[in-house]
């Protein structure tokens, strides 16, 4: 991408935000043990009549560099609020995962904000979990002021990606982290990979004896699913169990899903969803 059309997408970006083309969508995180919905990450589309379809990894770093992402933030945080109370009216009680830019964490009085905005749409504040990632920039260390306020005022902090870039195991001992998300890269080879398995079962087993939820995310295959939930992990998302969805689709999935979970754990199907999703991987 070139220097242009990153200033273009700059540019577009702070009318998008305005004008409100920005939208979410939610990726359901269940439980290892039964199948159980336990959370969906919100995360962030934008789809421009000029640009088309910008990527969240493409156009946050961009927010951040040029001073758009706490419009983002807040406008991602008002929006998953309102939509934890539409579910609540649905009969739908979840928590939501928002990811922050540790930039946004930066002012010591934004947990306060968080919780006067939950406060203000009546949503319990353990319904909220923030999730981050370590950048080069901004070691989270450097923040342990403002991720205590957030624990205190009991809001979920996972740190993500772990294991990969920058996230080092002081962290998780240092900083008041309620989740581990464990890298993508480590569950895409976890049934080939005897070192994956090592790495995933390290971290897990760390996590609770901290007393971390571990998470693994970017789950696809059976084999993947099978394998994180006998290394120990709590929760887990991916393809396999639903992508990222428009919040409507989410009560219906979670009908459908309640009725695909034993399929998924019965050993005599292992073979069968394979093949299956070999095609579905391979028409994506
Ligand atoms: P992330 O937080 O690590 O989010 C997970 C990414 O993996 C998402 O990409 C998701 O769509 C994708 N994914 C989910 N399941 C699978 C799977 O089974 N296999 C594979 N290969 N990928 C899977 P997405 O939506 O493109 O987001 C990319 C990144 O952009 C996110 O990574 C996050 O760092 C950032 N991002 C997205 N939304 C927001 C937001 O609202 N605020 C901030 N600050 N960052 C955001
Ligand atoms: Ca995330
Ligand atoms: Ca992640």
């Amino acid at each position: 991408m070139t220097k242009t059309s990153d200033k273009a997408i700059v540019a577009e970006l702070s009318r998008a935000v305005e004008n409100q083309q920005l939208r979410l969508v939610y990726q359901p995180k269940v439980s290892l043990r039964d199948g159980g919905l336990m959370r969906v990450e919100a995360l962030m589309r934008w789809d421009d009549p000029q640009l088309g379809t910008v990527e969240p990894s493409h156009f946050i770093p961009l927010a951040e560099q040029h001073g758009l992402i706490d419009d983002l933030t807040l406008w991602g945080l008002r929006t998953i609020l309102r939509q934890w109370v539409d579910w609540r009216d649905d009969g739908l009680d979840t928590s939501i995962a928002f990811n922050i830019s540790a930039l946004s964490l930066q002012h010591l009085d934004f947990p306060d904000l968080v919780e006067r905005m939950c406060r203000g749409l009546d949503v319990p504040t353990d319904r909220l979990v923030l999730e981050l990632t370590e950048g080069a920039t901004q070691p989270l260390v450097k923040l342990m002021d403002t991720l205590t306020r957030f624990r205190i005022k009991g809001i979920g902090l996972a740190i993500d990606d772990f294991g990969t870039g920058y996230s080092s195991l002081m962290q998780l001992r240092q900083l008041p982290f309620s989740e581990v998300k464990i890298d993508q890269a480590f569950v895409a080879d976890v049934h080939r990979s005897r070192d994956c398995r090592l790495i995933i079962r390290g971290i897990t087993d760390l996590a609770h004896g901290l007393g971390l939820i571990a998470t693994a995310e970017g789950v696809e295959t059976v084999e993947q699913l099978r394998a994180v939930q006998e290394l120990g992990c709590d929760l887990v998302q991916g393809y396999l169990v639903a992508p990222p969805m428009d919040p409507d689709q989410l009560k219906p999935w979670k009908q459908e899903f309640r009725r695909r979970w034993p399929a998924l754990m019965a050993d005599d199907n292992l073979a069968l969803w394979s093949d299956v999703e070999a095609d579905a991987l391979g028409q994506r």
